[in-house]
């Protein structure tokens, strides 16, 4: 395993719900240090372009509608195998499918509002953060 980092953003749904710093304490507690963090209210072209990838998918308008309904909290978080450890935390996509204890099938409500996203791989990792954070805003080691 290696040190790795990974973007994480608490979703409209959760910020609405001010839960927050619950989340924040799931990733504190499970090794992962928090290096970046803003909060940030998307426009629809950041968000579309942010979930580029999905953009042939039937949900796609509603994900973009749903991310920019409110504010967001966006995180860069460092650790340990980070990337699969921040994915253990959230849980399944369906919060109805997370298990229980995750950060979904605790404070999601169904597979649009589902409280948070993380990087899914080392080259997305990579991409996503430098798509909200110039390195100059990342503070680890300091
Ligand atoms: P994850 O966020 O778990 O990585 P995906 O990358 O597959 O999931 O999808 C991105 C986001 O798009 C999901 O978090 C969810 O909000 C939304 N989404 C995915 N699949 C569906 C679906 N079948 N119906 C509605 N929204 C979906
Ligand atoms: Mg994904």
């Amino acid at each position: 395993m290696a040190i790795q980092r990974t973007l994480s953003i608490i979703k409209p749904d959760a910020v609405a719900k001010n839960v927050i710093g619950k989340i924040y304490s799931r990733f504190e507690s499970n090794g992962l240090k928090v290096i970046a963090s803003k909060m940030a209210w998307l426009s629809p072209q950041e968000a579309g372009e942010f979930y580029g990838v999905h953009k042939e998918r039937p949900f796609f308008k509603d994900l973009v509608s749903f991310m920019i309904s409110g504010p967001v909290m966006i995180q860069v978080l460092e650790g340990e195998d980070a990337i699969t450890k921040n994915r253990d935390l959230m849980g399944a996509t369906d919060p109805k499918k997370a298990e229980p204890g995750t950060i979904r099938a605790d404070f999601a409500e169904s597979i649009d509002a589902n409280a948070v996203h993380g990087s899914d791989a080392e080259e997305t990792a990579r991409g996503e953060i430098a798509f909200f954070f110039p390195a100059m805003n990342v503070y680890a080691g300091r």
